[in-house]
């Protein structure tokens, strides 16, 4: 790797991405790979702390290597693998976990989320989940973390462990990673409320067909105020104009909005239009996909090797890790 600078981000093997995910992380990752030296990583471990996602596991990380790869991840520039491929983590781990305040870790939002969430399956992964997730990346010394709002308080949590590591330890040894916050706000699902994910059943995948993409954004809640098509509708709160934004261009937006307001377009049409660009913007990621998918093999040939390059950096980081902490 250059120096470029060296960004790092992880996201649980969920399988076949949606418009959520591509607007909200991939195409971030895509860009990022220009300017950077960067660092993708599939973070199965972390999956494990829901035990329901075991049996996926597999087939989940696979189908999101391949999204990804196919969406425009160039292994040839960015390293893609697998958390759990490189066991040096989970070593940073443990270490890391003796220098966090366990009070610290069940005071956190997000932990007492996940306990009202799964509250039969309250795993000492689960309340160690921010220090897995600050190894992952100061293992690799990244300095930028791209993060959206709803995830700097982990990157917060981050930098505090890096700081208390290096403090105690009297070695300048970790790297505190700094946010890069993403301009890409969350997307909403086809029900019009809730953010878009596969939990709430309310997604649209990137790898659906032409036609299976159409017969979705059909589905799709509009303005509540439109009953009839003589209705005027206000664009601003329809998700499907939201998603016109990021696919149709400027032009046809404009009509759209202009054409809502004076009930000059119907919601049936309006989707339409909006799944025909959906289709056109992927037209390229879906050829590519079934390009990919003809050679499954060749996913976990480029995990495996990108888990190789991987584990050269996390070596040296671990060397340094242990010898600061007095483990030599
Ligand atoms: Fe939404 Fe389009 Fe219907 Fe207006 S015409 S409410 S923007 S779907």
């Amino acid at each position: 790797m250059s120096n470029k600078g060296r960004v790092f981000s992880g996201a649980r093997p969920t399988g076949r991405q949606h418009l959520g995910n591509y607007l909200g992380a991939i195409k971030n990752y895509v860009e990022l790979q220009t300017k950077y030296d960067c660092i993708y990583c599939i973070v199965d471990l972390h999956a494990m702390t829901t035990l329901e996602e075991l049996e996926y596991i597999k087939t989940n990380t696979a189908e999101m290597a391949l999204d990804w790869l196919a969406a425009g991840l160039e292994p040839e520039k960015s390293i893609l693998f697998t958390q759990s491929h490189v066991p040096e983590v989970t070593e940073l781990h443990t270490i890391l976990s003796m220098f966090t305040p366990l009070g610290k870790l069940t005071d956190l939002p997000t932990f007492k989320d996940k306990v009202r969430l799964q509250p039969q399956n309250v795993n000492y992964g689960l309340v160690g989940y921010p220090v897995l997730m600050t190894a992952d990346i100061t293992l690799y010394k990244a300095e930028i973390v791209p993060v959206g709002v709803d995830q700097q308080s982990h990157i917060e949590f981050a930098r505090e462990i890096v700081r208390t590591f290096n403090y105690r330890t009297k070695k300048q040894v970790l790297i505190e990673p700094q946010m890069k916050n993403t301009d890409f706000p969350k997307v909403i699902g086809t029900d019009g409320k809730k953010k878009m994910g596969k939990s709430e059943n309310n997604h649209i995948e990137l790898a659906l067909s032409d036609e299976e993409t159409t017969e979705v954004v059909k589905t799709m809640v509009t303005d509540p105020q439109r009953i009839r098509l003589k209705d005027p509708g206000n664009p601003e709160v329809c998700n499907v104009y939201t998603l016109h934004q990021y696919f149709s261009e400027s032009e046809q937006v404009q009509e759209i909005n202009h054409d809502c307001r004076k009930a000059k377009i119907g919601c049936v049409d309006c989707k339409l239009i909006l799944s025909q660009k959906i289709n056109e913007n992927l037209g390229s990621f879906r050829e590519k996909r079934n390009q990919l998918s003809k050679n499954p093999q060749h996913i976990w040939e480029i995990l495996d090797d990108g888990a190789k390059r991987a584990r050269k950096i996390a070596a040296n980081t671990i060397a340094e890790v242990k010898s600061a902490a007095g483990l030599t």
